[in-house]
């Protein structure tokens, strides 16, 4: 399907996607991994909103639902070119569809807060600008809570997996294998076999459909402790699995490793052979 602009008339059933969103200066290649951003973002229609939890905001109690009308970038990111730092993504906000989005969590008992003073951070703002570079797709944000964060995300996607039907595309950001103590300093060289080994575990379980499962269990997959020494990379791929209907799966939408040992691996979760929307 053609890319439609600024067209509201298509309502499809939009694909839900865990984006690993590696380094901040992936948005700065023009690799493979942001080709294939880039042509999944071309290849289905506008969304009319996204609504994506990153790796980045994480927060204990209610789950947190940014309402802000036109939030501004949050460079939360330490080192790096100072290019990155002059990027601009001036996606909308949301407002509506926030405050909509928590009166929905309330309806089912999961207690959710709006907040109007925060931005976007690089969780999400660098996968989206690979995905829709024109920054015309409104965006909501939900924070990641700390307890128990892979069953609660799981939950959300099938909440909120509803609004894939009123053409709504939901996101996780984080990264199935990311240990920056363990990054090497050779971006393109072969991935560490711990890694490979781990994400390989995780993968099978999610081809399988194990998603209950492998949300409670994968801190016990091989080499967790080194591929995610903290979950909160690995929490976000719980929110698109959660919003899967029945015939729906979970594709590849790219698989590959910088710094030998971090993983960029996206997934799109639709129906199909997953090649198209
Ligand atoms: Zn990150």
């Amino acid at each position: 399907m053609e890319y439609q602009g600024t067209s509201h008339k298509s309502a499809a059933r939009m694909p839900a996607a865990f984006i690993s969103h590696g380094a901040p200066t992936a948005v700065l290649e023009d690799d493979d991994y942001a080709r294939a951003l880039g042509r999944f973002g071309r290849s289905m229609a506008r969304p009319e909103a996204v609504v994506i939890v990153s790796a980045h905001w994480q927060s204990a109690g209610p789950i947190r639902v940014n309402a802000a009308a036109h939030p501004g970038l949050i460079y939360d990111f330490y080192g790096f070119p100072p290019e990155l730092y002059n990027l601009a993504y001036p996606a909308p906000g949301a407002p509506a569809l926030a405050k909509r989005i928590a009166a929905m969590l309330g309806a089912e008992g999961v207690a959710a807060a709006v907040e109007t003073g925060r931005g976007w951070d690089h969780g999400v703002w660098i996968p989206l600008r690979l995905l829709f570079p024109e920054a015309d797709v409104p965006v909501v944000q939900l924070s990641l809570g700390t307890a128990d964060a892979a069953g609660e995300q799981l939950r959300l996607g099938q909440l909120l997996a509803p609004l894939r039907d009123e053409g709504v595309m939901l996101v996780g950001s984080g990264g199935l294998v990311h240990n920056l103590g363990l990054l090497r300093p050779d971006p393109l060289g072969p991935p560490e076999s711990w890694a490979v080994a781990f994400e390989q575990w995780v993968s099978a379980q999610i081809k399988e459909r194990n998603w209950a499962a492998l949300a409670s269990n994968w801190t016990r997959a091989p080499h967790a402790r080194l591929a995610a020494p903290t979950s909160e990379h690995f929490d976000p791929l719980f929110f698109p699995l959660g919003s899967a209907a029945d015939e729906e799966a979970a594709h590849d939408l790219y698989v590959g490793y910088r710094f030998r040992t971090l993983s960029m691996r996206c997934l799109v979760v639709r129906g199909g052979n997953g090649t198209q929307s």
